[in-house]
């Protein structure tokens, strides 16, 4: 009899750190706050990245993990976007999951599954142990606003969204050009849509939807949510991102030399775990942020000419990124910059006193990290839902500059210099940030006794204790 035990929450997430670390935060906070025992269970396509194992071995031992069997994928067309993949890997995964339910019910009280934005399917498997299935939204309320509306678009709109003349308006949200939607509505021929289209039908099945985003942040888009009787109860329980946790002796170098930079004067440059640029953006990168004559800590990646998310699963480039830097360029910034391939501590970077700004792809879990901050943003946005998210940035938030992306999608050296020098130096910079500093004050209170988000995740603990 399980009647008694801890209650039990299984956690599904899709491949990737984006979604591995704001799950782990999240549970981290149900154990913390409210005493659940927790088993993440990660389908997978390729061999999990270090960096993944490492975070998840950081997680407290109430949170157990486990990796289903690599399922083949090799019969996908090549590149098959990436939501495809993740989908596909999930629903040649169902099998597996269903006997990893089947083993966890024997011995556990388990309350409820939590899948994220691509995990529809597991539901069905979850009804069969009547476990009420629930989304954790990895990204903001705007963003789940058009999932919401997608359905119905899809009925009502032919042809691309991207050719729409007017702006796309959602209750509550800033409106919005068709070309800024989420990669995988932007061709409505590709497999990735027909997998978009297929979860955002089933979201109203779900027994609740989880946001990482938070009240104050987004107040309009949650009244407009929270209003609708047909859709799922929605909990903003954000922002969840990563704990400080140990930095590897490798990385600690970046910190000392952060150290030894003037207070708020330099500009963090990086793009997510999977963001890579092209060979020709990376030398204008280079030379904008040279002629800038502001202080830089880039985290760069070997390009990639065919497409923006090359390292997603994982994380590592294949060749040394700093080989595809312009000739003399590290020996002329010296002085000013530092460059670091792959992967820096962004958090700490993000909480370190010397940082000024973030240039950043505009990942939903690098947005939170910097409003938790106070730190104010350039927006580069390149896959995903990150044009969205920069687009709220802008023109909603205002907390971030925007710079221009040429016919071609590249911008060029001397528009980097300029919203380079804008953020760091300029006026606008200034406004920018007294704006991310109320921000950041509102984001500490949404997790204080009785703020907004803690008094969200209490009303789910106990709708979860009471099934
Ligand atoms: N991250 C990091 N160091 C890096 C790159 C990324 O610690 O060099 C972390 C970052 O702090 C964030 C996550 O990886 O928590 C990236 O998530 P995001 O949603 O911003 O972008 P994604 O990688 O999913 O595109």
């Amino acid at each position: 009899n399980t009647q008694n035990q801890t209650p039990h929450i299984v956690i599904l997430p899709s491949p990737g750190m984006g979604h591995i670390i704001p799950l782990g935060e999240f549970a981290r906070k149900l154990i913390s706050l409210h005493n659940f025992t927790v088993t993440f269970t990660i389908p997978t396509g390729n061999s999990p990245s270090k960096a993944m194992i490492s975070y998840l071995q950081s997680l407290p031992k109430a949170i157990d993990y486990t990796f289903l069997p690599p399922v083949p994928l090799d019969d996908l067309p090549d590149p098959a976007k990436i939501e495809t993949r993740i989908s596909l890997t999930v629903n040649r995964s169902l099998d597996v999951i269903r006997d990893a339910l089947k083993s966890f019910t024997a011995t556990k009280r388990v309350v409820a599954l939590v899948v994220d934005i691509f995990g529809t399917d597991a539901f069905d498997v979850a009804w069969e142990f009547k476990i009420k299935p629930y989304i954790f939204f990895t990204t903001n309320a705007m963003v789940l606003s058009f999932v919401k509306h997608l359905p119905e678009l899809d009925k009502s709109i032919t042809g691309e969204f991207r050719d729409l003349t007017e702006k796309l308006k959602f209750p509550g949200c800033v409106p919005i050009h068709g070309k800024d939607l989420l990669d995988p509505v932007q061709d409505r021929s590709d497999e990735a849509y027909k997998w978009f289209l297929h979860h955002a039908k089933r979201y109203e099945l779900a027994e609740g939807i989880v946001a990482n985003t938070f009240a104050e942040l987004e107040p309009r888009a949650l009244t407009e949510l929270k209003q609708r009787k047909d859709w799922p109860s929605v909990y903003f329980v954000g922002p969840l991102i990563q704990c400080n946790k140990d930095t590897p002796d490798e990385q600690c170098e970046i910190l000392k030399w952060l150290d030894e930079q003037p207070h708020g004067s330099v500009l963090f440059v990086s793009f997510g775990s999977g963001g890579t640029l092209s060979s020709i953006q990376i030398e204008e990168l280079a030379m904008g942020l040279e002629m800038s004559g502001q202080r830089f800590l880039w985290v760069v990646r070997s390009p990639s000419d065919e497409i923006a998310n090359a390292t997603y699963f994982t994380v590592q480039s294949i060749n040394d990124p700093l080989s595809f830097l312009p000739e003399g360029f590290l020996e002329r910034t010296k002085n000013l910059g530092l460059v670091v391939p792959n992967w820096a501590p962004q958090v700490k970077v993000l909480s370190h006193g010397s940082t000024a700004g973030f240039l950043s792809h505009c990942g939903w879990n690098s947005i939170l990290e910097s409003v938790v901050h106070g730190v104010p943003l350039i927006t580069w946005p390149l896959y995903a839902e990150q044009k969205m998210n920069a687009v709220m940035l802008v023109e909603d938030l205002e907390v971030a500059l925007k710079p221009e992306f040429a016919e071609n999608g590249i911008v060029y050296r001397d528009d980097i210099a300029r919203v380079v020098k804008g953020l760091v130096e300029g006026e606008e910079g200034k406004s920018l940030r007294s704006k991310m500093r109320d921000l950041k004050e509102s984001a500490a209170m949404a997790f204080c006794e009785n703020g907004s988000s803690t008094n969200s995740l209490s009303e789910l603990a106990q709708k979860w204790k009471n099934n």
